[in-house]
């Protein structure tokens, strides 16, 4: 029964780098040059 003990796959912290910032609207990192969340589709700018 081992193989139901397994912890489930954790998502990856999401750590903005330095060319990314995080979406205003729904957190996603995007681009620091993008225009828009690809997203969400708002603008960041
Ligand atoms: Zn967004």
């Amino acid at each position: 029964m081992g193989f139901f003990n397994r912890k489930k796959k954790e998502k990856p912290k999401k750590i903005p780098g330095e060319d990314e910032v995080a979406c205003p609207n729904c957190g996603t990192l995007i681009h620091k040059d993008a225009r828009m969340c690809y997203a969400c589709g708002t603008m960041t700018k």
